[in-house]
């Protein structure tokens, strides 16, 4: 099964946090993080329609004014997201400069920035450049398991991290694949047709076995009656969507690691930040930063497939390797105890 979510790191494992995630569905993009992001090409920008911002420290926000510069003067709604105070710092962003010549512009640029509170209450408020970026609320909520954003194809889950601010991890989850198998359906002597729509739907929302399905080889014409679905399994298979989690800037406390495992389970692939090496664990304590060991640990406790470290501290630069071997030497259960000497 050729994966649907191709995720790279914008400024490799030391630059500005930035995981561009570009999906096959569209061709639209989710943004983890927006640090600086001039390596991103124009076409890749305005491709974005969720960006999710763990928190507003300068080296994972900075790249908002790039986001900006570039889709101004374009017809585009750009959804973002963000913890306790995130609206806030994107209206101090948009009112830095001056917009008085916006009654020119014929395209309107719509943000709609939803903030998570600890208590995982929510409030959504939009900026228009049409209004010049007045903000307009459009509603308060509050999520449920975690789940941000959540649409057919894929789904969004924060959880909220203490970094001496709170701090968002996310976890992408693709819905499930179906594939029909056209053969088992014309041994069952059923048509190929627009219901073959629904019943994908169906299985996606683990509907059960006596839910009826329409069959019908044209929309509304030909109606061949209903079948239930527990019977036309057989036609089907089923595959697992990916999972990828993105985990930065966390302190290495037991409810950290709990919030995160519980966010990170069973991932595919797993970018976390490794910000100081296991022998620096006093700095990382210091800074509210996870090490390398603790990266790896956690990555391993989750069950995760594969660990993308990143985040690396510009004290280690020129020293990837070692910084990565630590990692992995955790993840793989192994002591990496003189890793660094
Ligand atoms: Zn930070
Ligand atoms: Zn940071």
């Amino acid at each position: 099964m050729r994966p649907i979510l191709h995720p790279s790191l914008v400024n490799g494992r030391s630059g500005d946090p930035a995981l561009y995630i570009e999906t096959l569905f569209e061709r639209r993009a989710i943004l983890f993080d927006l640090g600086d992001v001039t390596a991103l090409s124009p076409r890749k920008i305005q491709r974005l329609e969720h960006v999710f911002v763990s928190h507003a420290h300068m080296d994972h926000f900075i790249g908002f004014d790039r986001l900006l510069r570039l889709l101004v003067g374009r017809e585009k709604k750009i959804n973002l997201y963000g913890p306790g105070g995130f609206i806030d710092h994107v209206h101090h962003k948009l009112l830095a400069y001056h917009w008085n010549l916006v009654d020119r512009y014929v395209c309107d640029l719509i943000f709609v920035v939803t903030e998570i509170e600890s208590s995982l209450a929510t409030r959504t408020v939009r900026f228009r450049l049409k209004s010049a970026f007045a903000e307009e609320v459009i509603n308060s909520g509050r999520i449920v398991d975690g789940v941000v954003h959540s649409e057919p194809t894929f789904r969004v889950s924060a959880a909220i991290l203490e970094h001496r601010t709170p701090c968002l991890g996310f976890a992408m989850e693709e819905a499930a694949h179906v594939n029909i198998w056209k053969n088992r359906l014309a041994q069952m002597g059923l048509p190929v047709g627009p219901w073959l729509r629904e019943l994908k739907r169906a299985v996606t929302e683990n509907m059960p076995d006596h839910y009826p399905i329409r069959i019908s080889a044209r929309p509304m014409t030909s109606d061949m009656g209903e079948v239930q679905l527990g019977a036309l399994r057989a036609v089907l298979t089923v595959t697992p969507g990916q999972k990828i989690a993105y985990v930065t800037d966390a302190a290495d406390t037991p409810a950290n690691r709990k919030a995160i495992i519980a966010l990170i389970q069973d991932a595919d692939l797993l970018f976390i930040e490794a910000a100081f090496a296991e022998a620096d664990a006093a700095i990382a304590a210091e800074r509210a930063h996870l090490t390398t060991a603790a990266a790896g640990r956690i990555a391993r406790e989750a069950s995760v497939r594969r660990v993308e470290p990143f985040h690396f501290s510009p004290r280690y630069t020129g020293e990837d390797e070692r910084m990565l071997n630590e990692v992995m030497a955790a993840f793989a259960g192994r002591s990496s105890e003189g890793a660094g000497l």
